[in-house]
């Protein structure tokens, strides 16, 4: 008789936990999988998917406004939410049925509900024990809500997915991915939006040109940003109206106010003091370069550890795992150039370094820009910018970071990520020819800022 249950039991079946186990089941181990909320995790229930999908709907908000330009007339245009919400959970239920098969096809075992680990090798699902040789946490991350007092009537991108109504006024406070993005997405959808954030800047640790200029892109889209503000108290004032008390001392009146101020990983009633496992100050699981917790049994992987929380990231590291427990990879990720798009409108996008930390790395760098309006304003006059910067390594002539915001600047970026782990240098960018006319092609025919 086999000495545990299974070889690999996962606790999460989102991004990272479904490629982890559907990866080793295909390697020929016997897998199980927990889940206590929605197959396929947030990616696909309440992040990545259903955003992008609310993201599309947003945009053709812009386009209506462009297309008399081109020629189009129509009367009596609206909006109607519940069309949105409800063909997007419809989408989201069928790709639920897809994961389903996906691992049962697979062969791995599906447990639905809550597991929380007993020790080293066991964990408990719905009064259900099962040992295994090997466990991996793949729990993910749940937003976080500062204490501020009246927090009990802010929702989260988690309830933003289902309003039963879309709000006349709403107040996203936070100044990062979900912020940005959903700022976009109710101003694009009609809704009177005020974007708030402690600090002068938007997202930290993007290129400082990139986050200037998207601040400026989200203001001209009539997105009313309250920046170095911040709530101190939430007032309910009626059944869809709350009263936002500012520390410049005005009062923002809404009806929703909705918080998108970072996420925490998902250890509560996880059982973890029943392992070696151990915690950073964020409350992230510690893991080596293998994801291998401080219990040797027990790995980790995705949004609970720390990484870049991306979904591409959670499915290297669930692939990794496996590989590295059962077939013949290394179990190391490579970090470097991680590309990453804001779906914001315009979209944003990066690969590789901002110029100050290439200026940290690379010392003598050099830095190539282009901004101009996009030739599909030019018959409206919409006033929004294209812009795009290289930086790249005097010395070598390696292109160690290209920035973007403009159409499709994530589907760019995304090309140009591979060419830079392929090493491209600038030099190689400067040969290849363009394709006209594309905004694309001004990647290929920069010029150089005088900025040392
Ligand atoms: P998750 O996908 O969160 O999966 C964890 C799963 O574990 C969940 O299903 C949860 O229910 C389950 N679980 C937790 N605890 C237990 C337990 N004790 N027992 C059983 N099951 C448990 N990333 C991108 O790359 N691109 C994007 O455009 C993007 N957009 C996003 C938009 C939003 C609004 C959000 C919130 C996130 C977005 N992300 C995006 C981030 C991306 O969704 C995450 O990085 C990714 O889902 C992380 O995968 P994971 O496997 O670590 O965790
Ligand atoms: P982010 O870390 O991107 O942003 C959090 C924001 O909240 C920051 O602007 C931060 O400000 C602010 N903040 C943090 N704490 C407080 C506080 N106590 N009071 C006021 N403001 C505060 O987290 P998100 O929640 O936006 O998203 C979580 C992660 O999900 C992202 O980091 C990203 O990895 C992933 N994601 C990816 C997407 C994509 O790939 N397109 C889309 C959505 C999410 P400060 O800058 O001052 O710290």
């Amino acid at each position: 008789m086999a000495e545990f249950d299974y070889d690999l039991y996962v606790i999460g079946a989102g991004s990272g936990g479904v490629r982890a186990s559907r990866i080793a089941a295909q390697l020929g181990v016997r897998v199980a999988v927990a889940e206590s909320r929605y197959l396929g995790g947030t990616c696909v229930n309440v992040g990545c998917v259903p955003k992008k999908l609310f993201m599309y709907g947003a945009q053709y908000h812009d386009e209506f406004a462009e297309a008399p330009a081109y020629g189009w007339r129509f009367d009596n245009l609206r909006f109607d939410w519940p069309t949105l919400r409800d063909n997007k959970t419809r989408e989201i239920q069928r790709l639920n049925g897809i994961y389903t098969n996906l691992l049962s096809n697979a062969g791995v075992e599906i447990h639905h509900g809550h597991a929380r680990l007993l020790g080293p090798n066991e964990v408990e699902v719905e009064g259900n024990r099962y040992t295994s040789k090997y466990i991996l946490l793949a729990a993910g991350a749940w937003p976080f809500v500062p204490d501020v007092p009246g927090a009990e009537h802010a929702i989260t991108s988690n309830e933003a997915f289902y309003l039963e109504q879309l709000p006349k006024r709403i107040a996203v406070v936070g100044g990062g991915y979900i912020a940005l993005e959903f700022a976009s997405i109710f101003n694009g959808l009609g809704v009177e939006t005020h974007l708030i954030h402690r600090r002068s800047e938007l997202l930290r640790g993007f290129d400082e040109d990139v986050a200037n200029r998207i601040s400026a892109e989200l203001a001209n889209k009539g997105i009313h940003c309250h920046m170095e503000t911040q709530v101190t108290e939430i007032r309910k004032t009626g059944e869809e109206d709350v009263d936002l008390q500012l520390t410049d001392g005005s009062v923002c009146s809404v009806n929703k106010v909705m918080y998108a101020t970072g996420r925490r990983a998902m250890i509560k009633n996880l059982g973890l003091e029943n392992t070696a496992v151990q915690c950073n100050e964020k409350g992230q699981v510690r893991v080596n370069r293998q994801n291998q917790t401080d219990e040797e049994s027990i790995f980790a992987i995705g949004d609970m550890t720390g990484g870049p929380e991306l979904t591409p990231v959670a499915l290297a590291e669930g692939m990794a795992v496996a590989n590295f427990l059962f077939g013949e990879g290394k179990g190391i990720v490579d970090y470097r150039d991680v590309p990453t798009a804001v779906f914001t409108q315009p979209n944003l996008a990066m690969a590789g370094l901002t110029e100050a930390q290439a200026r940290e790395v690379h010392h003598k760098i050099k830095v190539f820009e282009a901004e101009f309006r996009h030739l599909k304003h030019t018959l409206s006059g919409m006033q929004e910018k294209t812009y795009m910067k290289l930086v790249v390594d005097a010395e070598t002539d390696r292109v160690v970071g290209c920035h973007m915001i403009g159409h499709d600047a994530g589907e760019i970026i995304q090309g140009l990520a591979v060419a830079m782990r392929a090493g491209a240098t600038k030099a190689h960018f400067d040969a290849t020819l363009g394709i006209h006319p594309t905004a694309a092609e001004e990647f290929v025919t920069m010029r150089q800022v005088s900025r040392e």
